[in-house]
């Protein structure tokens, strides 16, 4: 990317763009507030005003939805993924409340509106996902877990964001990917698949065609999962805690640890090992993120130890060393700290003896010769 590039993209220029489509803006790590958009759509099918022009990737990637959304099947998983918001059942907590009707379940999301927290290319994510000209992130707000240490507690536990429309979400996929952008990566997605489905075949017909991370928590419904076969290129799921108990005290979550080792099983039956293409960018596979917390808190080892013994050695595996206490994890002693350098080395050092392979760079930096 073109230094000039960016400076536009930083300035003025990228508050014109996301402003145009109605989003909110987190730049330098603040959350701006543009003009509110229209209002949500009751259905997906309403979503119109097709549009042209965004620039498809070099390389001839051909993303997994497109043939989907040139057979129809896309619109039709929109439909068959709204339809289970009358009961909602769209992430393991199973609610059971009708958001068609306006009922909020744990999640808080809205009803059926749709809220995105920001929309930016972003920089920090993993290399292969970043590249030389960021990842297309969509950070949505809510979330349907309730971690005590959130750092975006703002957003995922206050709803901090703006209501969107499909339309503009499809238009703000558009935009990321006439920047450059190498992917699409829907951040906290879960609660809102079916809109991000329907956004998705919006922007296919528009000329989308960059790869879908889906970047989740890890606690997906396989049923669900199933439904966005064909859709989602990347997977990027956590594996935050080993245990029940753990993920019940830190995440309000108890049967986290097993829902989310079948979900990451059916991520894999779909989408295969992540393998970097000739520039270094992944374009299809699985990813998994670790947090390594103090006190063992996460469960490390066990968590690395699964992952070796039901995954191939080559599973792309960041093992991430950034904890720091957020929101609650101040009043609760044992997290309330950061993880030390031999806490961080020893798990390293796990995953080695294990015979993990592609560990992410940051975390080779750890590995002794
Ligand atoms: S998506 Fe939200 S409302 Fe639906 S089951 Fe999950 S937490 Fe409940």
């Amino acid at each position: 990317m073109s230094t000039t590039r960016l400076k536009a993209f930083a300035g003025v220029g990228i508050i014109a763009v996301f402003a145009a489509v109605g989003l909110s803006l987190r730049v330098g790590g603040t959350v701006t507030a543009a003009p509110s958009s229209e209002s949500q759509p009751d259905d997906p099918r309403g979503a119109a005003d097709v549009r042209g022009g965004a620039t498809p990737p070099a390389g001839g990637f051909v993303p997994a939805y497109l043939a989907l959304h040139e057979s129809g099947e896309l619109a039709e998983r929109a439909r068959q993924l709204w339809a289970m918001m009358e009961s909602c059942n769209l992430c393991p907590r199973s609610c059971g409340v009708n958001r068609l009707a306006g009922a909020q379940g744990f999640c808080r999301a809205p009803g059926t509106q749709l809220v995105v927290a920001s929309v930016q290319p972003h920089f920090g994510e993993e290399r292969p996902l970043v590249g030389r000209s960021g990842s297309g992130t969509i950070f949505f707000s809510h979330c349907n877990l309730r971690c005590v240490f959130c750092q975006n507690y703002q957003i995922s536990i206050l709803g901090r964001g703006n209501r969107t429309s499909i339309d503009e979400l499809a238009n703000a996929m558009l935009q990321l990917q006439a920047f450059g952008s190498h992917n699409i990566n829907v951040v906290t997605p879960t609660h809102y698949t079916p809109h991000i489905v329907a956004a998705i075949d919006v922007a296919a017909a528009r000329g989308l065609r960059i790869p879908i991370v889906w970047n989740t928590s890890g606690w997906e419904r396989v049923e669900v999962l199933r439904l966005l076969d064909g859709i989602v290129d990347i997977y990027l799921p956590d594996m935050k805690f080993a245990s029940s108990a753990e993920a019940e005290q830190f995440a309000r979550s108890p049967g986290y640890p097993e829902q989310t080792k079948r979900a990451v099983l059916e991520m894999h039956r779909q989408v295969g090992v992540a393998r970097p293409d000739s520039e270094g960018i992944v374009n299809r596979g699985l990813m998994i993120r670790h947090l390594v917390m103090p006190d063992s808190a996460s469960g490390s080892k066990e968590v690395l130890d699964w992952i070796a013994a039901n995954l191939p050695p080559d599973t792309y595996v960041n093992i991430m060393e950034q904890y720091t206490p957020h929101h609650e994890a101040f009043s609760i002693p044992r997290i309330a700290r950061r993880v030390t350098t031999a806490e961080y080395q020893q798990i390293v050092d796990h995953a080695q003896q294990l015979g993990l392979t592609n560990l992410d760079s940051r975390t080779a930096r750890w590995l002794r010769e």
